[in-house]
């Protein structure tokens, strides 16, 4: 036969494949999408990744080696469920976005110790003092490795580049599962949260360590678990029996029981009442671990939606949700209504001695004394901007004449007791935007 006569016979094939409907091969399976994320730096500048398996509402993420070197078993760990479910995104289910983080101490895990670069111990760093046990309240005095007791716990909670590239990731988070070793077991936050219990009951059952209804050597202060379910997040600690092993199978399944039932488990994000005003819920978690009625003031407004970006007032900032910024630092964003208090044309001073002086390339102007521990402490750029003045002196909104310094997204005033407060920008903002707004419908000219 000839490859003329061939052609000819497989033509009334070829035109009856054609005509069947394209869906019929291209039958719709759904495949998750999986992307690489640099989700922040550490304290040397190492990146710290995360890897996204799934495009559903339900954020569950895998913190792998919180402690460095001495618990590297749990970056293999981490690393190998992350190549596992790259190469296998169907066992996703298709409610869930998986995030697994091989590495949130990359400066540890480097440099041979438990710690960070600047010796602290990650999991005491937290804010812990966010829940309704003050048992595991943040301190500077910590239990450590071993029953080890040393002050690691970092200079105030929340004070780390790598907690805070944590803080800002769970933001929106419904589960977290902190991966660390070498005990067996496997334990929920310490304050009682029903969804952590359930989780470390459903991951020790598959995984078969040990439950725990929590660490049973000591009382841990500052833990990222603890931080976590005090936020409502349902967060649990497996500890991998060895120091070496990355016990691959047993946390895999793990892993998958909580996956398979992962809509019973893990609980939305939910919405508060503050000041008799509903929060909306990612909103209020950013408002709560950012020190929530002492940093921003209490809300004066219900939330508003507008272009898909939700806004709300509070007493000393206007708090917007930017959905498209998910994943980042940015999801919740402070508005910058500093701006508008700006004086004009003020000469920067040049002086700037520090360690109480903080300077900037991207400003003239320097931050000095109680206004740059503040400004540290509180969450530096991602909360106030950088500065658009000096120190100036002008009337407070309590009718005193103070020393006060412009940012990008507040005004910090210093009181007579030396500390610092947060100019109530919000309730300005709110006053304007009430007494601009048309009583009747506007002229057409
Ligand atoms: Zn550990």
């Amino acid at each position: 036969m000839t490859t003329f006569n061939l052609q000819r016979q497989l033509l009334p094939f070829l035109v009856l494949l054609f005509l069947i409907p394209i869906s019929l091969y291209a039958a719709p399976v759904r495949q998750p999408s999986v992307a690489e994320l640099t989700i922040g730096a550490s304290a040397q500048g190492r990146p710290i990744s995360a890897l996204r398996i799934g495009d559903g509402p339900i954020k569950l993420v895998i913190v792998g080696n919180t402690h460095g070197a001495p618990e590297a078993n749990t970056h293999a760990l981490a690393t190998m469920l992350a190549d596992y479910f790259r190469t296998n995104p169907h066992e996703v289910p298709p409610a869930v976005r998986l995030y697994i983080i091989p590495t949130i101490n990359p400066d540890g895990l480097a440099l041979g110790t438990r710690l960070n670069a600047r010796g602290v111990d990650l999991n005491r760093n937290m804010n812990t003092n966010l829940d309704a046990c003050p048992d595991n309240d943040w301190r500077v005095t910590v239990f450590g490795a071993y029953g080890i007791v040393s002050d690691t716990g970092g200079p105030y909670p929340d004070s780390e580049v790598e907690s805070r590239v944590l803080r800002s990731f769970l933001l929106d988070a419904w589960g977290a599962i902190f991966l660390h070793s070498a005990a067996g077991n496997v334990f929920p936050a310490f304050c009682e949260h029903a969804p952590s219990i359930d989780m470390a009951h459903v991951y020790a059952a598959a995984s078969g360590y040990r439950y725990t209804r929590f660490w049973e050597q000591y009382v841990i202060t500052g833990g990222m678990h603890d931080w976590a379910a005090g936020l409502g997040i349902a967060a649990i600690i497996p500890e991998l029996i060895t120091g070496t092993e990355p016990e691959f199978e047993q946390n895999l399944a793990g892993v998958q029981a909580v996956l398979a039932a992962v809509e019973e488990l893990l609980p939305a994000p939910e919405d508060r009442v503050e000041n008799g005003i509903v929060v909306p819920a990612v909103l209020w978690r950013h408002w709560r671990m950012h020190g929530g009625n002492d940093l921003f003031g209490p809300p004066l407004a219900p939330a508003v939606v507008e272009h898909g970006v939700t806004r709300q007032i509070f007493e000393r900032a206007v708090l917007e949700l930017h959905p498209e910024w998910s994943d980042t630092p940015y999801l919740v964003q402070v508005a910058p209504l500093g701006r508008s208090y700006a004086p004009v044309g003020a000469a920067p001073q040049n002086d700037c001695a520090p360690p109480v002086c903080l300077r900037f390339t991207e400003t003239p102007y320097a931050i000095r004394g109680a206004f740059a521990a503040y400004w540290e402490r509180h969450g530096g750029t991602q909360t106030f901007g950088f500065p658009l003045s000096d120190e100036v002196t002008a009337y407070a909104a309590d009718g005193e004449w103070r020393v006060q310094q412009v940012f990008e997204r507040a005004v910090l005033t210093l009181n007579d007791d030396g500390s610092v407060v947060l100019e109530p920008v919000g309730w300005a903002f709110l006053v304007r935007e009430r007494s601009l707004a048309p009583t009747a419908a506007h002229q057409v000219r």
